[in-house]
């Protein structure tokens, strides 16, 4: 049975950027170039933003939520008429999506590594002697764990 809960919009408002989902009036114009819509038929800003609305939070921040097909393009958010921001909407599910401890563990691992290295990708020696023959300059990252330190990870 899906559980609503009345409250879960109010917690959304008060996130600065994915506070006007009150606007959106239902007009799809958010789903028709959405690359994410096109490919996953789960997939709709549309009703994403109406589950929010209703409150239809664990399948929104639950394991295996469908938000984390969203390829943050901001499709959404240019063609939005009421400028309800669904992208903002669905980032702020997805940052509530971790602090339950919901985020896929791909996910979990890329964040883990930018808050740990500063990035996502780790440089092997070959691909530094590659960027050296052609002349791109060294990548400069942070301390490790510094970037942790700063934002709390
Ligand atoms: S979020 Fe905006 S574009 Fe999408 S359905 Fe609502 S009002 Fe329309
Ligand atoms: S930001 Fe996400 S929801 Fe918005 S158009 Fe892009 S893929 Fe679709």
């Amino acid at each position: 049975m899906v559980r609503a809960n009345p409250d879960f919009a109010k917690q959304l408002n008060r996130i600065e950027k994915a506070g006007n989902l009150n606007y959106c009036y239902q007009c799809s114009a958010c789903v028709q170039e959405c690359p994410a819509a096109l490919r996953f038929s789960d997939f709709n800003p549309r009703e994403i933003v109406l589950c929010a609305l209703l409150g239809v939070a664990d399948e929104l921040i639950g394991e295996n939520s469908v938000i984390w097909q969203c390829a943050t393009c901001y499709n959404c958010y240019e063609r939005c008429p009421q400028k309800a921001r669904p992208v903002e909407v669905i980032t702020a599910l997805k940052n509530l999506a971790f602090e339950t401890g919901n985020a896929p563990e791909q996910i979990t691992a890329l964040r883990e590594s930018v808050l740990n290295h500063g990035t996502i990708t780790t440089l092997s020696d070959s691909m530094k002697k590659r960027r050296d023959e052609l002349g791109v300059p060294a990548i400069s990252l942070p301390e490790a764990g510094l970037l942790k330190k700063i934002l709390g990870g």
